[in-house]
């Protein structure tokens, strides 16, 4: 239900109108933070069956002056439909990949892969590729610990030109996951010829997988595709030990979730990996 609506237009609703202005101010104020330097990057740990952490995903965050923190359900829709996510994507990007570059200076953290979101529109802008490269080859980041997180509904147009986006981020050695899978509209034929390498369980599944016995199928279904297509798993949501035993018991070995951490600054998830080891 992401876009939803962004196709209708109706113009003599004054409520639609009073949504309209709304938009129009938030889109002045994304790009006053943008260069006021209101936004951040925020991580939440990706861990394994062992409960080590194997990475994480870049969250993005919004500190607003008056209104607080704003959540990026608010403000990604708006970014994307006016086109700043170009610019706040590649700030998003830019900002991972210096993040990288540090973990990989320790130790500890330097096996850790980070996952982007990346937008639809994002991705779908003629230089991407190259800009991706471009920032990879400043910032010294190493592409074979970038991850991208993709979702099925930003897959099923132009379906070519994506393949050989990816490909080519693929030969360098940056991998994919399939985001919220589940929950678009995912054809199994095409799912084949996508160069994933991992399906993240969405964690409407993972939330009632003990008691709601249709989104259990869902996710048993879910684990076994990705294992006949030799694709890894990971389940996002994970709020409950009961959830991750469940999950391991069933095959994913993989999890995000609150029970092993809410996304942090990136100085705060170092910590707890070092106490924890
Ligand atoms: P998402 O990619 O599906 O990210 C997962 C969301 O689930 C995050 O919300 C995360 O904080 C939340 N979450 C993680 N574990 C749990 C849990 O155990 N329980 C519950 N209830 N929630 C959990 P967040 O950070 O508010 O982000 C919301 C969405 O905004 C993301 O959904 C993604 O679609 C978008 N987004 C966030 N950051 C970025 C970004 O840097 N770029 C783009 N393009 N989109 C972003
Ligand atoms: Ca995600
Ligand atoms: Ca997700
Ligand atoms: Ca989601």
């Amino acid at each position: 239900a992401k876009g939803e609506g962004r196709n209708t237009c109706r113009f003599f609703d004054p409520k639609m109108q009073q949504h309209t202005a709304q938009r129009f101010a938030l889109q002045h104020e994304i790009r006053e933070a943008m260069q006021q330097q209101q936004f951040t990057l925020f991580y939440q740990p990706q861990v394994d069956h062992t409960g080590a952490v194997i990475g994480a995903e870049a969250l993005i965050r919004w500190f607003h002056p008056e209104r607080g923190l704003v959540s990026p359900m608010e403000f990604i829709p708006i970014a994307e439909e006016s086109g700043l996510i170009l610019p706040l994507g590649n700030w998003i990007v830019e900002e991972a990949c210096h993040q990288l570059v540090r973990w990989s200076k320790n130790p500890a953290t330097k096996a850790w892969v980070v996952s982007i979101n990346v937008s639809a529109r994002q991705f779908q802008q003629q230089q991407f590729v190259a800009k991706l490269l471009s920032t990879l080859q400043h910032t010294g980041a190493d592409p074979r610990y970038l991850r991208l997180e993709l979702t099925e509904s930003m897959l099923v147009q132009n379906q070519q030109d994506i393949i050989a986006k990816m490909d080519e981020l693929k030969n360098i050695g940056i991998t994919f996951s399939l985001d919220d899978f589940g929950t678009g509209y995912s054809s199994l034929a095409y799912l084949k010829r996508l160069p994933i390498s991992e399906l993240k369980i969405d964690k409407s599944f993972v939330n009632d997988v003990l008691i709601n016995s249709n989104d259990a199928a869902i996710a048993r279904m879910i684990i076994s595709l990705a294992r006949s297509m030799e694709l890894n798993v990971i389940a996002e949501g994970v709020e409950t030990g009961e959830q991750r035993d469940w999950l391991k018991a069933h095959g994913c070995l993989h999890y995000q979730g609150y029970y092993f951490g809410k996304p942090v600054a990136a100085d705060e998830l170092d910590i707890s990996d070092s106490s924890a080891t």
